[in-house]
């Protein structure tokens, strides 16, 4: 399905254009128009979803294959010391197009991209009755 008025629905269809990388019957994967660091890339897959709770198991596991693919493509032409995969969803997490895509992010050492969080502490019985809970919706 694709979504009227969706940013990304309309360059899947090369309706807008983009400076693609690779492109399938099932997604495309193109260059971030507004990078995090040279060589940013999204894979962005021709069917809408909003998130990554709408999206089809079978098309993430397609768009996580060719990211295999796509980050060693990226990382010899770019030379990058290191490369973050990052997928958001909601607002809460920085989504700012609602159609399902992964970023990925070439990093070079020293850059001034943030992808990083404080890190809470835990307490093992919480945790573990935290991940049951977790397991039971599975
Ligand atoms: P997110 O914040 O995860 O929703 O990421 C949306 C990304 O889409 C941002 O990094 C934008 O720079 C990128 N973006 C928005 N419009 C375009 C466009 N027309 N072509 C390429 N990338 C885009
Ligand atoms: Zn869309």
């Amino acid at each position: 399905m694709i979504k009227e008025d969706c940013i990304f629905c309309k360059i899947a269809k090369g309706d807008i254009p983009s400076a693609t990388i690779y492109e399938s019957s099932d997604f495309k994967c193109i260059l971030d128009v507004a990078p995090a660091n040279k060589g940013h890339a999204l894979i962005i897959p021709k069917e809408h979803s909003d998130n990554i709770y709408e999206l089809d198991a079978e098309m993430a596991a397609k768009v996580f294959s060719f990211a295999t693919i796509a980050a060693r493509a990226i990382k010899e032409e770019t030379g990058c010391d290191g490369l973050n995969i990052v997928q958001n969803n909601g607002e809460a997490a920085g989504q700012t197009v609602n159609h399902f895509h992964m970023h990925i992010i070439p990093r070079f050492k020293g850059d001034d991209v943030k992808v990083t969080w404080k890190q809470l502490e835990t307490e093992s019985e919480a945790q573990n009755e935290l991940a049951k809970a977790i397991k039971k919706r599975l």
